[in-house]
């Protein structure tokens, strides 16, 4: 840096990050429900990693998509983390103060060549992958691609130019994983109809606004990283590193989400909540520490934190 290149004034691609920059780790959760048990291990296998690491550890209500969300869920995951003592560093951010940042990202993509406006509907989208020979697939066929730059004006929905360059997401626990973006899922949304800025695109701004150095999330969102290494890329953005761990599922082999009706994990005995936690996370911590204060426990996993017992575990069944 310093020498003031056109590429660093364009802000193209650049170096990846100095593998000295001093950690930074985040739990970014999304208030559509109550913190349940899958997310509590997220939460805390991302806290302990950053604080083995003596790195600091931010907290961030991904509240951008207003549909999804259950009124007061921000405040349960909020008050379920403190009774855990899963304590975080500086103020809570909420995702929904930061849209100027977010269409700031999206307008220098469009600047950039990067992002298109999109006319296409559901049904049109799948009217061009039947003349494709592709009836089932629902990824986008780059049909708005070529459009004139005022066809802007009637759409909200904006797109992301992506390659046909395999992107491969290097994980500390999981097997290397490629996605080809132009086959799937396409050209992928940065703007909504309802005119919202698409997830990928806020979380990518946000972590890189914030310093974040280490991505540690449930692996039910490896799905989405090739699509943020993208973005990136295109912005510029230094790598993260990425740690996808395993994710709860229940009896019936069906994920612990929201969606599937997961109870908010109970506090009244975080305890023994913890220690169970912790047995997820792959951790053997001393039996006699079972139902000891969530400190006492978090002090112990700190000093054997090693997440490489759960290498290429993508499930593990609820306790
Ligand atoms: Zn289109």
């Amino acid at each position: 840096m310093g020498t003031g290149t056109t590429a660093d004034l364009q802000g193209g691609p650049r170096e990846p990050p100095a593998p000295t920059r001093p950690y930074r780790g985040r739990f970014a959760p999304s208030p559509t429900g109550p913190l349940h048990f899958g997310s509590l291990l997220a939460a805390a296998g991302s806290w302990l990693d950053a604080r083995a690491a003596r790195g600091e550890w931010l907290l961030r209500i991904e509240d951008i998509d207003p549909p999804r969300e259950v009124p007061g869920a921000a405040e349960d995951i909020i008050r379920a983390l403190d009774a855990f003592g899963l304590w975080w560093d500086g103020d809570v951010v909420f995702q929904s103060r930061r849209s100027e940042a977010h269409v700031a990202g999206l307008q220098r993509l469009l600047d950039l060549g990067w992002a298109y406006p999109c006319l296409c509907t559901r049904k049109s989208i799948a009217a061009a992958n039947r003349r494709r020979d592709r009836p089932d697939d629902t990824s986008y066929p780059g049909t708005c691609r070529s459009l004139p730059p005022s066809a802007a004006k009637r759409t909200r929905v904006v797109r992301a130019l992506t390659t046909s360059e395999p992107i491969e997401i290097k994980d500390r626990l999981q097997d290397g994983f490629t996605q080809v973006l132009e086959m799937d899922p396409g050209d992928f949304v940065l703007r909504r109809r309802d005119g919202l800025i698409a997830y990928q695109l806020a979380v990518v701004v946000d972590d890189y606004e914030q310093g974040v150095t280490d991505v540690v999330r449930g692996v039910d969102l490896l799905d989405s990283t090739p699509r943020q290494r993208w973005l990136q890329t295109l912005l510029g953005y230094p790598e993260p590193r990425y740690m996808h761990l395993p994710v709860i599922v229940q009896p019936d082999g069906a994920k612990l989400s929201k969606q599937t009706g997961a109870r908010a994990v109970a506090t009244s005995d975080p305890g023994t909540t913890a220690w169970q936690a912790l047995k997820c996370l792959g951790q053997e911590p001393p039996a006699e520490l079972r139902g000891a204060a969530p400190v006492e426990l978090w002090d112990w996993a700190l000093a054997h934190w090693s997440p490489q017992h759960l290498a290429g575990i993508r499930n593990i069944q609820m306790p």
